[in-house]
């Protein structure tokens, strides 16, 4: 007998249905295929991430599942609205599902609340029972041992790395502007062998990306005893290239660094953030130091670790003057790649409080908090001074020959700790990391910063139809 199928999609959807589709990330986001690996063998599943690929509405799928961050909410919404109508079961999660469930609910047929692992599995025995109840809530902080491995086989084929998994959840931080700090929950460790047995879970993966792999934590070293026991396992598995995120502080242990290099770490996200110390002061990021920077990213560098930084606009303490010299600063401490986004005050989070309690919010189309819209009056700046900086900063950083330029300078600080065929084989790699990065980036602001969102600056909705929430939490 046909096993009813399930529809996973993992909604992107700020670029309109007009426009191209793209891989912004080289890794998928891990909620998909992490809820196909938890999903039953009672259904099919399929995965699609709309990042790189259009949702077909004329799927076979009995029941369509939907994973969405905030701002993508109106878009799931109208998703959820058009399959609804042709006997589809829809089911959204996601963590603005989880932080604003009264808001989600009245669009799906149900919500999952919280993290998946402990409920998924009864949910679809509900489902396939016809039993499916209004919203399931999970533990605030469940245990994180025995989550079975993500589904790499069903990871599109446009991403260039399909080994995604995760060591850790949560940050032990306090940054204002954190989704993680709407409602704080403990950092919690994943137990090492379960990890590396995700790692090693190739099976359906072409051999070609059977070397690459990405840990989607959001910070690694909220402990950094267990990154290092961590980073020394993976070290046996002898990646080609391995990906992974922390916060700044953690480069203060040469220790960690050495075990990164030896795991072959070749990317590390960091939320850099701002070259301003009152800005990031303002926002609690106490833990990043700016006269650190130049140091740490040498360091990375030196042993082909390509330093991947956040950098936010528009943080309140940021002026005229720091934008006109920011061009010269990223220089100067030497970036290899920056994802750069206007700030957003998240809704829930302190920062979106504070901006709310004097008075200066501009723009509440929750679509419009995706990073490439200004949706807050700034205390310095006009709107026009801030996209001018967003701009500029973007169109020097992103130039063809500076990204020439910073290609070869970090080539040329790479120290030989191995083999000759080895070391080539680093520099190799590190060339191709920094270029697919770069491209990523440089074609979003060609897209978004530079095409799209200038007339959309602190403006309503062209359409004439803005986002309304039904909770009257986010009204
Ligand atoms: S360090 Fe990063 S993950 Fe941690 S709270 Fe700050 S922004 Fe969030």
């Amino acid at each position: 007998m046909k096993k009813p199928k399930l529809l996973i999609v993992v909604l992107f959807q700020n670029l309109g249905e007009e426009h191209p589709y793209y891989a912004r990330n080289p890794a998928p986001p891990l909620p998909g295929i992490l809820l196909a690996g938890l999903t039953p063998p009672e259904l099919q599943v399929e995965v699609l991430h709309e990042m790189v690929r259009p949702i077909n509405y004329a799927t076979e799928a009995d029941y369509i599942a939907l994973s969405f961050m905030d701002y993508l909410a109106p878009h799931a919404y109208e998703v959820a609205r058009r399959f609804r109508p042709q006997g589809k079961i829809v089911i959204g999660g996601g963590k603005f599902a989880s932080t604003f469930p009264d808001e989600v609910q009245p669009h799906f047929d149900s919500i999952l609340v919280g993290e998946a692992p402990t409920v998924w599995p009864t949910m679809v025995r509900d489902l396939l029972a016809g039993q499916l109840k209004p919203r399931y809530v999970a533990d605030p902080a469940p245990s994180l041992e025995n989550i079975p491995p993500p589904r790499y086989d069903l990871v599109e084929s446009r991403y260039a790395v399909a080994i995604v998994t995760e060591a850790t959840r949560s940050c032990p931080h306090p940054c204002t502007y954190c989704a993680l700090n709407i409602r704080r929950t403990p950092f919690r460790m994943r137990p090492i062998p379960d990890v590396i047995r995700d790692l090693r879970n190739t099976r359906g993966v072409p051999w070609h990306k059977r070397k690459m792999a990405m840990i989607l934590d959001n910070n690694l070293g909220g402990d950094l005893s267990y990154a290092k026991a961590l980073l020394r396992e993976i070290a046996k598995l002898r990646f080609w290239a391995v990906g992974t995120q922390f916060s700044i502080e953690c480069l203060r242990d040469d220790e960690f660094v050495d075990l990164l290099a030896k795991a072959r770490c070749r990317m590390a996200f960091i939320g850099m953030e701002s070259l301003n110390d009152r800005s990031l002061h303002a926002v609690q990021k106490r833990q990043n130091r700016v006269e650190e920077y130049k140091e740490f990213f040498a360091k990375l560098h030196r042993r082909g670790i390509l330093t991947f930084t956040g950098l936010m606009f528009a943080l309140d303490e940021d002026t005229v003057e720091y934008y006109r010299r920011l061009p010269a600063m990223l220089d100067d401490v030497g970036n290899a790649v920056i994802l750069s986004s206007i700030a957003i005050p998240i809704y829930g989070t302190p920062l979106h409080r504070h901006v709310v309690a004097e008075g200066r919010i501009t723009d509440t189309d929750l679509s419009h908090y995706e990073g490439d819209h200004l949706v807050f009056r700034h205390p310095h700046m006009t709107p026009e001074e801030i996209f001018e900086a967003y701009q500029r900063v973007n169109r020097v950083f992103y130039s063809v020959r500076a990204i020439a330029r910073r290609w070869a300078r970090i080539i040329a600080m790479q120290v030989r700790e191995e083999s000759w065929p080895q070391y080539l084989l680093r520099l190799a790699v590190v060339s191709f990391v920094y270029l697919k990065l770069s491209i990523f980036q440089r074609h979003h602001a060609q897209v978004r910063v530079f095409a799209a969102s200038g007339q959309a600056l602190a403006q309503p909705p062209a359409d004439g139809r803005p986002w309304k929430p039904a909770c009257a939490s986010l009204a």
